[in-house]
Order: structure tokens, then sequence, then C-alpha cells
């Protein structure tokens, strides 16, 4: 599918992509922000939803899924699309702009904001070669709606945030629910934790602390059973399942980012000051982008966000320009005609 084409579009819905996204509505340039993973939010959705954040100026507290609440939200004030699930993986130019590549789709710009951060996140992968051949039909490595869930038997397989807010969210969605983890120290919210080791306590959730999936039965081509391990005396132990969610992190990969001919150190693009990629029509913003004494915070991705920002919106349109004015005065606001 061929999208239209954007003033700017923003490779990376992060923290610092959605609030890229954001801004260049107040800038008053079309926009559309792409990400590969299900949800928007970056390392905060992927790697710590449940935790708080300190250090975001003007709030003394924040959860990390709640900050990225409120940076879609003020992003969707301009209703401009946020795309996921869509992979980029190539950079195409073509009669003076530029094509955005994903294994589905194409998104046409004139100018981009790369806020990629790490990379592009995929979970984990099972490292049992048994598993392998179920995934997509009785593994599932994201939970897209917990209702696919209702009435099974789920096996939860992980440690850490997402194995414990799963374990938490399934409950009284799922038939059952056991939790299984190699250690038996958690990564997890501490208060999720609590949470679910009392549903233990209850019969209400099973935890297999020190066990790993040793083999995968099925009746029908369907899993209806696991032999787990335990990591320590070896024994085993049959666990009756329909499905085995793995929650084991994600990794992340700059994959075509390297490819594209921008400047690379230590797998961050080096930008100058106006956060100019060196390539025109390109910037860089967040924890992707590198210059002397760049703290990888998201902070400074917001910073670096509306930088990016005003550049591109003056590259795209050189009449408007790089100085913003301020929101507080802004028609687009509502406020005072600027
Ligand atoms: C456990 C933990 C705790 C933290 N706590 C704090 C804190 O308290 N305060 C603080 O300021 N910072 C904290 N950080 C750091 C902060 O999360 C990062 O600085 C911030 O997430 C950077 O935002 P970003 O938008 O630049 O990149 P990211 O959050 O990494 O988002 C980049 C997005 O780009 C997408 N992407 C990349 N490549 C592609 C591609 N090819 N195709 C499609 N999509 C792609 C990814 O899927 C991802 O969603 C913490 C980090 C961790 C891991």
């Amino acid at each position: 599918m061929e999208h239209e084409i954007k003033d700017i579009t923003i490779l990376g819905a992060g923290p610092t992509g959605l609030f890229a996204l954001f801004y260049c509505g107040m800038r008053g340039a079309s926009a559309q922000v792409i990400d590969a993973l299900s949800q928007p939010g970056g390392q905060l959705t992927a790697l710590y939803p449940e935790k708080y954040i300190f250090d975001v100026a003007g709030l003394p507290k924040i959860l990390a899924k709640d900050l990225v609440r409120s940076l879609e939200e003020q992003a969707a004030q301009f209703k401009e699309p946020v795309h996921l699930n869509q992979h980029v993986t190539g950079l195409e130019e073509r009669d003076g702009h530029f094509v955005l590549v994903t294994k589905t789709d194409r998104f046409p710009t004139r100018s981009l904001v790369l806020a990629a951060g790490i990379g592009a996140f995929s979970p984990r992968r099972l490292p049992q070669a048994v598993a392998e051949p179920w995934y997509g039909k009785g593994i599932e490595d994201r939970v897209l709606d917990p209702e696919q869930f209702r009435g099974k038997r789920v096996i939860i397989i992980g440690g850490g945030d997402s194995a414990f807010d799963w374990a938490q969210q399934l409950r009284g969605t799922a038939q059952a629910i056991s939790l299984v983890h190699r250690s038996d120290r958690f990564r997890a919210h501490a208060s999720t934790i609590a949470d679910v080791l009392a549903a233990c306590e209850t019969g209400a959730t099973k935890l297999f602390a020190f066990h790993e999936l040793q083999d995968i039965h099925a009746t029908g081509g369907a899993i209806d059973s696991v032999t787990l391990r335990h990591v320590k005396s070896k024994e085993l132990l049959q666990l009756d399942c329909d499905v085995i969610l793995p929650m084991l992190g994600f990794v992340s990969d700059l994959g075509p980012l390297n490819e594209w001919g921008l400047h690379l150190v230590n797998d961050e693009i080096v930008v100058n000051s106006q956060t100019e990629t060196g390539h025109a029509g390109i910037y860089a913003a967040g924890d992707i982008c590198s210059y002397p004494g760049k703290l990888k915070l998201i902070a400074t991705g917001f910073a670096e966000a509306a930088t990016a920002v005003n550049q591109a919106v003056h590259f795209v349109h050189p009449d408007k320009k790089v100085a913003p004015g301020h929101s507080s005065n802004m028609a687009v606001f509502g406020q005072k005609d600027d």
C-alpha cells in the first residue's frame, strides 16, 4: 500500500517520536509516525511500562505507560497517523522526496526525523528448538487482545515486567495461569510481583520457579501440555496448557539504518546542533542520535524532537521560520493569533 505523501515522517514511536508528531502538528506540518511494535512508546512500553519515571520536567512521578498515554493524547490533537506493526527496512529517494519502505507499505515523505532509539524491537524467542514450529500456533509472544486467551490454560514464561503484567492482567480471563521462570529472582515492579505471588497463595495462579521448558505435546495439531524441567534437580513435570506466552524481553536491531549512508558511530547517528545528519532533509533525535555531551534521556529526546521538527519544517517550507514562537500564543491552540 502506498500512503499519501507527508511533510515529515518520523521513524520510531518512542517518547521522542510521539513528541515529534505533536510538534509537527503544532507547526502546521503534515506528518506520520511509523513503528515496528504493536504499541507506541518505544522502550517505555516494551521494557518498563510499570516503572515510575521521576525526571520528566513538570511531572514529579509518572508511570512509563501513563507518560506514553499522555504523549499519544497530546499528539492525537492533530489527527496524524501512527502506523504500528510496520518494520521499516528500506529508504528510497525518488523525484526529490524520500520513501520509507516496509514489508507491506510505502510511506512517501518530504523530510525525515529518525527517532529509532536503539533500533527496532522484536520479542526474544524461546531458545528451545522444540518451540520454534509452534510460534503462531499456540506460542504467542505478543498479546494484542487479552480476549484471545479467554477460557484458555496459559503458561507464561519469564520473570520480568511483561511476564508479571500479563500474569496479573489475564487473571479472570484465562481459565488457568502458570508462571514459569528459570530462577526465583524477578525483575518486575514490586507491587505487581506482590499481587501475582498473592494470587499464587490462593491458587488463582501457579508459580514454577527454577523451571524451564523441556518439551511441547499436542493433540490434533493443538498444544495440550508441556514438560517442564527443574533447572537444579532436573526433575520433569507435565503441565496441561493451551497457550504458551514467552515474555522474555526484546532484542533490538538497527538493521537497515546501517545501510542508508548516514554517519553512524557505535550504532548512533552523528548529528550537529541542528540535529542534521549530513543528508539534506534527514534529521535524527532521541537515543539514536549522537553529539558531544549527548545524554540518553527522555528529556533530551523531547528537546531534540523540537529542534529536528523545527528544522524539517523550514527545510520543507523555506518560508516558515525555524523558530516556532510560543505555544502559549498560538492560534492553533485557540490562543491569540500569532
Ligand atoms: C529500564 C529503563 C529505565 C529507564 N528510565 C528512564 C528514566 O527514568 N528517565 C529517562 O529520562 N530515561 C529513562 N530511560 C531511557 C529512555 O527510555 C530512553 O532515553 C527513551 O526511551 C529514548 O526514546 P526514543 O524515542 O529516542 O527511543 P525508543 O524509546 O528506543 O523508541 C524507538 C522506537 O523506534 C522503533 N524503531 C526503531 N527502528 C525501527 C525500524 N527500522 N522500523 C520501525 N520502527 C523502528 C522502535 O520499535 C521503538 O519503538 C530508561 C530506559 C530503560 C531501558
